[in-house]
């Protein structure tokens, strides 16, 4: 096994990733997050909107639904626009991204070119080309096939074809579109930014790569409004800080992170760069998105709605439409680059073990007690107590099944700093084993002690 199936294998055996609706037989492109994995989604995206709206006193937070007015879509063009190429192996039927099968060729493919320029690029290379699924290479022509998900919200008449409810397939027009009601009802002063983590919702044609393509996942959106004047600046000063992000708070390597700027740019667009993760197999990746968006969105809302969507400075009264600079994460793909990034494999006291080093804030469990053995009461219920008391300040776990190695392997593979083991001693002293995941190091502590060691 690679380490890409590595990590997919423990995501499924710890408790991280289950495949959604298993025993039916799954649903592409959606997942669930197990126990383990709710929790380090969780401190993933405390993390984040701490550093985001805790940090920043001029970042408020929102958290609009996922069903908007389909105008929202209209106007954001989405419904027109927001599309990738598709075609079908005539042979087995499998549907595959013309783009992505471009790219694996070595030619740039994007949302802006024609289904007529991706064709005559395909038509290229029509021999090199082959299904995926059967490896014939025979496909029907590409054509755009719009992402996003339609529901009938509200409609009980049975035709919602015309004009379907949509779910989300962002998080950033909610914010758009509450602009006003932000700038109306608190104190926010140009330059501001408003943040929001949800899901989203879009019609992959080809889900994949394990959670990094799903059609239902997570983002971790912060729009900032600023005076056009002063949108490079600040374009430059999130790209800094967005990094920052992940090399200071995650932790991630800085060789396994680069900047890769979009080789085309949409008309209104003034720069745009992704942060890209060095994925095990799948290697230099999208997870973030920063966007100079200009005027753009709250313009076309303004048109679509008749609402003014415009600021006006209280000092000089200058009335302008503010610039957007973006920062857009997705939440599962920074999850897999978590896992990715930490999954390790040593050898302790002469036995193997595959570890997750995640930092403290990350990992999911802080702190494991055991009793060292599960036939002693006294020491059950002294470890019972000592657990009833650290759950209090961590996120803590019981366990007295199986011998004590296992318990450590087991802790050890979901990444939890600290166990704790009660022993004959303990009842002597007072005093507890505390090991450290990382080395395996382990040292008598006070019990009272315990809670500010763990800190
Ligand atoms: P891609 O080109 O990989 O489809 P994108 O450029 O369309 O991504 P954005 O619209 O910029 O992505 O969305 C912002 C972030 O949302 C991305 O950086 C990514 O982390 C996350 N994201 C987008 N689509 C998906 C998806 N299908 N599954 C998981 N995360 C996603």
């Amino acid at each position: 096994m690679d380490k890409y199936e590595k990590i997919i294998s423990l995501s499924k055996r710890r408790a991280f990733i289950y495949p959604s609706s298993e025993i039916y037989g799954g649903l592409g492109g959606v997942y669930d997050f197990g126990p383990y994995g709710v929790e380090l989604a969780k401190n993933i995206k405390d993390l984040w909107w701490k550093e985001m709206v805790q940090f920043h006193e001029n970042i408020v937070g929102l958290d609009s639904s996922i069903f908007m007015s389909s105008e929202v879509w209209k106007a954001s063009g989405h419904v027109e626009s927001f599309s990738d190429p598709l075609m079908e192996c005539k042979v087995c039927n499998s549907r595959v991204r013309a783009d992505h099968i471009l790219e694996e060729l070595g030619e740039h493919a994007d949302e802006k070119m024609s289904d007529e320029e991706i064709n005559k690029l395909l038509k290229k290379h029509k021999s090199e080309i082959k299904c995926p699924k059967c490896g014939k290479s025979d496909f029907t022509p590409a054509r755009s096939f719009n992402l996003l998900v339609q529901s009938n919200l509200g409609n009980f008449a049975g035709d919602w074809s015309d004009n379907p409810t949509y779910l989300r397939a962002e998080t950033a027009q909610g914010i758009y579109i509450n602009f006003k009601n932000v700038v109306d009802t608190t104190r926010v002063k140009v330059p501001f930014g408003i943040a929001q983590i949800g899901k989203a919702f879009r019609n992959e044609i080809s889900p994949r790569q394990f959670i990094f393509r799903k059609r239902e996942f997570e983002q971790m959106e912060m729009q900032y409004f600023t005076h056009p004047n002063d949108a490079d600046a600040e374009y430059q000063s999130w790209r800094e800080k967005r990094m920052r992000f992940y090399t200071d708070t995650l932790k991630f390597k800085k060789e396994n992170l680069r900047f890769k700027k979009h080789d085309n740019l949409v008309f209104y667009a003034s720069a745009a760069e992704d942060i890209e993760y060095n994925f095990p197999k799948l290697g230099f990746k999208e997870i973030e998105g920063i966007h100079a968006r200009s005027d753009y969105d709250l313009s076309v809302h303004t048109k679509r709605s008749g609402v003014k969507l415009e600021y006006t400075d209280p000092h000089t009264g200058e009335k302008y439409i503010p610039h957007v600079v973006e920062a857009s994460s997705g939440l599962d793909r920074v999850f897999f680059a978590t896992l990715s990034e930490f999954y390790d494999e040593d050898e302790l006291g002469g036995e193997n073990r595959v570890v997750l080093r995640l930092p403290f804030e990350l990992a999911p469990v802080k702190v494991a007690v055991f009793p060292l053995l599960k036939n002693k009461p006294e020491l059950v219920s002294r470890a019972r107590e000592i657990f009833d008391k650290l759950k209090f300040d961590f996120m803590a776990e019981f366990d007295d099944s199986g011998n004590i190695g296992k318990r450590y392997r087991r802790q050890d593979e979901i990444g939890t700093p600290f166990c704790v083991t009660v022993d004959f001693e303990t009842l002597d002293d007072d005093t507890v084993t505390l090991r450290e995941r990382d080395t395996g190091e382990q040292k008598r502590v006070k019990i009272s002690e315990l809670k500010n060691f763990i800190k």
